[in-house]
């Protein structure tokens, strides 16, 4: 095993304040019980950048149950990968027992070795090579070999304060790189969503990825398949609300990440990119710019745009006769139905998603109780920005969008008139997208506007 370099306070510059309180707490109350604890991975990472970590990740010698006797306030978490959470108040630091690759070692932190037949029970792998389960307990130098890239594989100390770096991290955090620790492809393999981390952590910190760690990322990305789409919820969250999602989107598509996410968009998008690939940048593009101004976000309308191309296909695949609301139901039904086979999107997102889906329908209905009952749901706003955003993405939907603004700001009696002056034909959304392909939707708006009209 190489030996770390180790960097002195004077050499990179963290200050114990830029760490926060809990996290300080947890060190200390780690080295006072006589074990070793270190600050690593985005932390340390962030800190050298100048950056403010987002949380703190320490790694420590001490088993889970060693960590969860010295904080009363923590609870062992996870069965895939036990840590311990200690809590104080609102912060949660994470803590993690030094690992072993699965199969480098046989014995655990508490020095108690444990047989090969344990050890493969604690790290089972699949056929595939993909990790498991991972709970053989090990050194720092073994912790440092199976974590993903060099920057996050960095370990800080309280105890004299100091860097220790055995993977060259320091070199890496100097050119800006991401760097898969050891051999890219197998680490891949062995879990997948590190393509996903790579091209997270790329946008986020705008760092290149080392040519060799990104050269097997295209063939590995049907590995994707294989994840649990409860953690690519999670990582889907990640990827899209973390204030970075254009560029994001723009390396998962380079990298044919994207299609492994959201399928069916990713094949509509192939098939007519135009007007859908811009309301999806500029969704994104404004999903970022709210977050850079400290609003809050949901994940609601990133979906109902991410979705939108997958909703608008399978709505050209219904027949003809049905009733526009029907056919647009059955559709949705199917995109939701074959998207949480990749990503498990909760319900109390999918239902929101399918209201503002349903709005844009019920918006070419200008009539009375119809157009005042549209004004009250609670998805209008949203229903009326996901209109907008057609709009600026191309579709004609202008006079529409106007119409439903005054409408909604009016008073009784200018909205009265507003009924009154509706135009006997409503602009026809989606006509700048090429007959053939709209025909469908075309045909269940002009039902809906056949309906209102009578
Ligand atoms: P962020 O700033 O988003 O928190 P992070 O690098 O800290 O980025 P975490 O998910 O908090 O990401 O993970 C903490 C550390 O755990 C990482 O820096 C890395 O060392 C290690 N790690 C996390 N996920 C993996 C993985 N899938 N494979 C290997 N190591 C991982
Ligand atoms: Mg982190």
């Amino acid at each position: 095993m190489q030996h770390a370099r180790i960097l002195s306070r004077s050499e990179h510059g963290i200050s114990r304040q830029s760490i926060s309180p809990g996290c300080l707490k947890v060190l200390y109350g780690l080295i006072d019980a006589g074990y070793d604890a270190y600050i690593v991975g985005g932390g340390v990472r962030d800190l050298l950048l100048g950056l403010q970590p987002k949380d703190f990740d320490i790694a420590t010698n001490a088993t889970p149950e060693q960590v969860r006797a010295v904080f009363r306030n923590s609870r062992i978490i996870g069965r895939r990968f036990r840590i311990v959470h200690v809590h104080f108040g609102k912060e949660i630091i994470e803590v993690s027992t030094f690992r072993a690759l699965a199969d480098a070692t046989f014995t655990s932190a508490d020095d108690e070795p444990l047989s090969r037949e344990e050890a493969q029970f604690d790290a089972v792998r699949s056929a595939s090579g993909m990790i498991l389960r991972d709970n053989v307990y090990g050194t720092i130098e073994e912790d440092v070999q199976r974590r993903d890239f060099t920057v996050n594989a960095l370990y800080y100390t309280v105890r004299n304060f100091v860097v220790h770096d055995y993977v060259d991290g320091l070199a890496d955090i100097d050119r800006r790189c991401l760097r898969m620790i050891g051999d890219a492809e197998q680490r891949y393999r062995e879990d997948p969503v590190r393509m996903l981390r790579a091209i997270r952590l790329a946008a986020k910190l705008d760092f290149s990825i080392a040519a060799t760690t990104e050269e097997p990322i295209r063939r590995c990305a049907p590995l994707l398949a294989s994840i649990p789409p409860a953690r690519l919820f999670d990582e889907f969250l990640k990827l899209f609300l973390a204030g970075h999602s254009l560029s994001t989107y723009r390396l998962l598509q380079e990298q044919r990440l994207f299609a492994q996410l959201f399928p069916a968009t990713a094949t509509a998008l192939q098939r007519e990119p135009g007007q859908l690939h811009a309301m999806l940048e500029l969704a994104l593009a404004n999903t970022d710019a709210r977050l850079a101004e400290g609003k809050s976000i949901t994940p609601v309308f990133l979906l109902a745009v991410l979705l939108w191309p997958a909703l608008e296909a399978e709505l050209r695949r219904q027949p003809a006769h049905l009733p526009p609301y029907q056919a647009q139901q059955i559709a949705a039904q199917r995109v939701f139905d074959d998207e949480v086979g990749r990503i498990a999107i909760p319900k109390r997102f999918s239902f929101p998603v399918r209201e503002i889906w349903e709005l844009q329908l019920g918006f070419l209905e200008r009539r009375g109780r119809r157009a005042e009952a549209l004004l009250a749901h609670k998805r209008f706003r949203a229903a009326i920005d996901f209109l907008m955003l057609r709009e600026q993405s191309g579709e004609p939907l202008q006079e529409l969008r106007t119409w439903w603004q005054s409408f909604a700001e009016a008073d009784a009696t200018v909205r009265a008139s507003l009924l009154q002056a509706t135009p006997s034909t409503p602009a026809t959304p989606g006509s700048k997208r090429g007959k053939s392909r709209r025909r469908r939707v075309n045909s269940v708006q002009s039902q809906v506007m056949e309906r209102s009209e009578q």
